[in-house]
């Protein structure tokens, strides 16, 4: 296997440390957990939020072409027939005739069971959709699907954005929402599961000019994780073979990181042609057409979709965000977190419970608070405080000691470079929203006697 360039991150501290510092939980822990579910504990839930906004800053605020949605898990059973999930979401299971574990056969190396090496059973396709039964009856006429996708969301949907926002093509339609798959083999953490969260984009084109659309948004899409911190060695893009392509797509690249099992998809990227928007047409009966007003045609539009996962991802930026550093203590672990994911931006530590500095430390905290993620911490020595922020990715600690008393300023630390400024507690809140927007951490430099205190 090639090594990831963060070669310290191991699945196994990464778990251990989602746990011990509130990111992620296994679900329903205290009845012995359920298979691949996991809960976002504090941390975990701003960073995930933080995830999302930034794809939603990026594919739609930041642009003016797309536009966003945010549609029902639940659909018309139709749709899923139309889109050809009913008959082809499938995945070839095998079963062991000896430990009657399953499988999914097309992820096996070899013809006999990877945990008993007993005999397997000739694969059956095995359908992913959860199904359930919507209203008090359970028949057969009233089975609807938890989605498998969001993508059907936006397709049933092109028109009512399209006429209501009178938009022209090229242009698109995003969201973001909870997915189900009933996968065989899920695992690895938060990489595969059975209930998950998607960011996806469909960006409907002329035909004949989606080739170019498609290069356009696969170059998007890398430069998305490039600027928010992965390095450009843990990332790939990975053409699918004619062999692979799913039944909708004339073409997919995945994009692809390097996680600690080896280069894994982290997002898929395809040209849908009209498939979908053909496939509503025929099962709903309703034409779902453009009409270019300069060539004076209807015809129906094609689709680049960047389809990319919220847990996958997050795992990504946790991986490639993890560092360990000697220090005089044994190690410094350090999430590297870009600002904008980061749980906590700052954290207020107050060098003495007494009230005078306690009193302005919170003074602070409040005025802090509204403008962005804080913590306030006041346990343990201010090496131990520090060391916590670390761990969890803050950007910047904020100090109060005897001497902001007098000079009414306060010392920054910078999480990386473990640099200290001295700065008036005035300019606080403007000094950090410029740090946080990527100012470099330059200014006063603080000195011993200033708060600036070793760790
Ligand atoms: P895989 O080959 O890993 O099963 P896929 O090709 O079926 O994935 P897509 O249908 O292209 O996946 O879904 C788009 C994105 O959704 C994936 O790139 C991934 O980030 C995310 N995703 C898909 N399945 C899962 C899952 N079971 N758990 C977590 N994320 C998932």
């Amino acid at each position: 296997m090639t090594e990831n360039s963060t070669t310290k991150a191991t699945m196994e501290k990464i778990v251990s440390l989602c746990k011990r510092r509130g990111f992620i939980f296994q679900s329903s822990e205290i009845y012995g957990g359920l298979g691949s579910c996991w809960d976002y504990g504090p941390l975990g839930v701003e960073l995930k939020r933080n995830v999302k906004e930034a794809w939603w800053r990026f594919m739609i605020r930041e642009r003016d072409d797309v536009v966003g949605l945010d549609t029902a898990i639940l659909m018309h059973p139709q749709v899923w027939v139309a889109s050809g999930h009913v008959q082809g979401f499938t995945d070839p299971l095998v079963e062991c005739k000896a430990c009657h574990l399953r499988w999914r056969a097309d992820a096996l190396q070899g013809i006999k069971c990877p945990s008993c090496g007993g005999e397997l059973t000739e694969p059956r396709m095995f359908n992913l959709m959860f199904k359930t039964f919507m209203g008090p009856v359970e028949d057969a006429a009233s089975v609807v699907y938890l989605r498998p996708e969001t993508a059907q969301g936006i397709f049933v949907n092109f028109e009512n954005v399209m006429m209501s926002q009178r938009r022209k093509l090229p242009f698109g339609i995003a969201q973001i929402g909870k997915t189900f798959r009933n996968e065989i083999t899920p695992g690895n953490f938060i990489f595969r599961t059975r209930e998950f969260e998607q960011m996806e984009m469909e960006f409907f084109v002329k035909p004949g000019t989606d080739e170019q659309w498609f290069t356009y948004w696969v170059e998007q899409r890398l430069s998305w994780y490039k600027g928010l911190g992965i390095r450009k060695e843990n990332l790939r893009l990975r053409p699918h073979g004619r062999d692979e392509l799913a039944h909708y797509a004339r073409c997919c690249s995945d994009v692809e990181y390097l996680f600690p099992m080896g280069w894994s998809e982290l997002e898929g990227i395809a040209n849908r042609g009209d498939f979908d928007l053909t496939q509503h047409s025929k099962v709903s009966g309703k034409r779902l057409e453009y009409f270019d007003d300069e060539t004076n045609e209807h015809y129906i539009p094609y689709v680049i979709e960047p389809s990319a996962g919220v847990d996958r991802s997050l795992l990504a930026f946790l991986i490639d965000a993890y560092d360990e550093e000697p220090d005089k203590e044994g190690t410094r672990v350090i999430l590297h977190l870009h600002r904008d994911l980061a749980p906590v931006k700052v954290a207020i530590l107050p060098l003495s419970r007494k009230e005078e500095v306690s009193g302005v430390a919170r003074k602070i905290h409040s005025s802090l608070r509204p403008c962005f993620m804080t913590q306030y911490d006041d346990t343990q020595s201010i090496g131990r405080r520090y060391r916590r922020q670390d761990e969890i990715g803050t950007p910047f600690c904020v100090t109060v000691d005897f001497q902001s008393l007098e000079d009414h300023a306060v010392t920054i630390r910078e999480r990386d470079s473990m640099k200290q400024i001295r700065v008036p507690i005035a300019d606080l809140k403007q000094v950090v929203l410029a740090k946080l927007a990527g100012e470099p951490f330059e200014g006063q430099t603080a000195t011993a006697g200033e708060g600036a205190s070793k760790a």
